[in-house]
């Protein structure tokens, strides 16, 4: 048994309890903040709807490639700032999703100019 006296009155303090019974005080000790960073993902999610946005884009125009490599560009970036700072920004497997279809629609988007090109 750990004796522990009211900083308060200097009462003895039983057991577990905090509170003092002569004064009434509470000192419960406070808890170890536990800090957690705001998690944030917006770059990801802005990646990822770029890439989206691509894929109809590129369907329509050859141009559309511009917004896939945007959204490629912002993917690789987020990847980039979640693995230096993995405990503010999350969403890596978002980013790499958005990687992957803005380098799908780009490569699509090069494919269409191309045979664009080739047919003028
Ligand atoms: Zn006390």
């Amino acid at each position: 048994m750990t004796e522990r006296n009211c900083p308060n009155c200097g009462a003895t303090l039983v057991g577990q309890t905090y509170t003092c019974q002569y004064c009434g005080t509470d000192w419960t000790p406070a808890k170890a903040k536990t800090y957690t960073p705001p998690q944030d993902s917006r770059i990801a999610r802005l990646a990822f709807a770029v890439s989206m946005l691509s894929l109809p884009a590129v369907a329509l125009s050859w141009a559309g490639l511009f917004a896939g490599l945007t959204g490629a560009c912002i993917g690789r970036y987020a990847i980039k700032r979640i693995r230096c700072d993995p405990a503010t920004f999350v969403g890596e497997g978002i980013a790499l999703a958005a990687m992957i279809i803005g380098t799908i629609t780009t490569s699509g988007g090069l494919v269409s100019l191309i045979t664009k090109l080739v047919q003028a």
